[in-house]
């Protein structure tokens, strides 16, 4: 199967930022994630202000600029992709519709104070994008990337605080997308709590499962 247009589903910190990589190592599509690329523009000012000004606090940014950003990374995208962090509510899905055709929403399922520890925990690298988690999965040399070097940062968003509101706006807003895909029969449930490996493992087999059923 050549070219799978993936979409994947789940709250913050559920891992679909590490699955994707897979994803795009292994099937060779784009990784489209409206999240690293508003974090890269977060300064930009739009006819909604600044996405900083909704990051910071967990809340969405609002669609239209959103929208904007997908649709020009679908265009790019020659053919295959993976989508993660995006659509987040129901309008988005419905824009995303109108604009492109999905083979299969995997659902990455974790519970909530694993979503928490996770993010609370989480460092980065602003260089590589590689992340690290302070006790399950440190650098070899505290807070330097093991794989470049750079310091890595904890993300702005990533404070108890902000976490718990981005679990809320997930709840409230994300979470009636499940339902959506169901009714569409493209929705495929994965336990994220395992390990990376064991997650990616489950992760595959639902994706080969669902295009070879797909008949493509
Ligand atoms: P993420 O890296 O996917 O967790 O996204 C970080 C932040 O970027 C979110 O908390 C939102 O403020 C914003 N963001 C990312 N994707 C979207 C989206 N599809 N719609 C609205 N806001 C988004």
């Amino acid at each position: 199967m050549s070219n799978p247009r993936i979409l994947l589903l789940g709250p913050p910190g559920a891992g679909k930022g590490t699955q994707s990589r897979n994803v795009v190592e292994t099937y060779g599509v784009d990784h489209i994630t409206t999240g690293d690329a508003l974090r890269a523009n977060k300064d930009v000012e739009t006819d909604y202000g600044k996405p900083r000004e909704y990051m910071d606090k967990g809340e969405l940014v609002p669609d239209p600029v959103v929208n904007e950003i997908v649709v020009a990374a679908l265009e790019d995208a020659d053919g295959g992709f993976v989508l993660d962090g995006y659509p987040r509510n129901l309008s988005q899905a419905e824009f995303l519709d109108e604009h492109a055709t999905i083979d299969v929403v995997p659902l990455l399922d974790v519970g909530r104070e694993e979503l928490i520890r996770r993010l609370t925990g989480r460092r980065v690298c602003p260089e590589c994008g590689a992340t690290y988690h302070v006790a399950f999965d440190p650098p070899e040399t505290t807070d330097v990337c093991d794989e470049c070097g750079s310091a890595l940062i904890q993300r702005d968003d990533d404070t108890e605080e902000t976490v718990r509101e981005r679990l809320s706006v997930y709840e409230e807003n994300t979470a009636p997308l499940i339902e959506f895909y169901e009714e569409r029969g493209l929705l495929a449930r994965v336990d994220g709590e395992g390990t990376p490996e064991e997650v990616w493992h489950d992760l595959r087999l639902t994706i080969e499962d669902a295009l070879a059923t797909g008949g493509q």
